[in-house]
């Protein structure tokens, strides 16, 4: 019976479990480290066609494309159905490797061109292909060169670091009007208990003492604006690295602009109006 392939390339299932695949484990490892030191997709599929292991049991080659599925599949490093298999900092290296080879598709170019935005003044910048350039019709502005692989993996590289530190998630300054449902509740209890004939002195200061400290972890976390818990959602929900060519969704609902600095260099302001870096 021919067997159909389920599983991704170095796991197999034996009493009922995942596990890795002892042959074909260290070849998914070693196509990550060659990939990295330097060599092309067709040349380790040149380099496994002279050993005796075979990516599937239909065709007898190896050939880039299997290579490639082997390189993009997040699964290796994600933990989460699967063993993992390498770690998400090679993964992720491998991933930024092979943007800055290939070209940016369209859909991708298009979504950041769609949220750039001049740091000068503020509106549309234009990206000029032929000079690698951004230009703002507006001011005048032109950046330093840029090539299209570097913006990517700028914003790549900022979203990462964020989803790694949800600490920095801050509200906008402008919006530090407090709504809690736990903190309206403990004022309407701690004015109820004001107005009581005899106060329990206690129970007082306990209701104090915990709205105080309520209000400082909001403060800390940024949790009392909705845009910014949302964004905190989506972040932590995002559990493995980014990357533009799958997650452009992602993008676009975490990112409000893409502000394009006179060296070509990005920042970004997220949906919560909150800028990085
Ligand atoms: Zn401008």
């Amino acid at each position: 019976m021919k067997k159909i392939r389920y599983l991704p390339f170095g796991y197999t299932i034996a009493k009922g479990e995942i596990r890795l695949q002892p042959q074909e484990a260290p070849i998914v490892q070693n196509v990550f480290k060659w990939y990295l030191e330097g060599e092309t997709m067709q040349r380790i599929a040149e380099r496994l066609n002279c050993q005796e292991v075979q990516y599937n049991n239909n065709t007898a080659m190896w050939t880039k494309h299997m290579i490639h599925r082997i390189l993009v599949c997040k699964k290796y490093c994600s933990g989460e159905k699967l063993p993992v298999l390498i770690t998400a900092d090679i993964f992720q290296r491998a991933c930024i490797l092979r943007m800055g080879k290939a070209k940016v598709p369209r859909k991708e170019l298009s979504a950041i061109r769609a949220h750039a935005v001049c740091a000068c003044c503020s509106n549309k910048v234009y990206f000029r292909t032929s000079g690698e350039r951004w230009e703002c019709p507006n001011c005048g502005m032109k950046t330093d060169k840029q090539t299209t692989e570097n913006i990517l993996n700028a914003i790549c590289s900022l979203l990462n670091d964020l989803s790694s530190h949800l600490e920095r998630l801050r509200p906008p300054g402008d919006k530090n009007n407090l709504f809690s449902l736990e903190l309206n509740r403990l004022a309407h209890e701690i004015s109820r208990t004001f107005d009581q004939r005899e106060i329990d002195v206690d129970h007082l200061t306990g209701l104090l003492l915990s709205r105080s400290s309520k209000q400082y972890s909001l403060l800390d976390a940024g949790a009392y604006d909705p845009l910014t818990l949302r964004l905190k959602e989506i972040l932590e929900q995002k559990k493995s690295v980014w990357n533009m060519e799958t997650d452009i969704a992602f993008f676009e609902q975490v990112v409000e602009k893409v502000i394009v600095e006179r060296n070509g260099s990005v920042r970004l302001q997220l949906i919560n109006g909150q800028l990085i870096p």
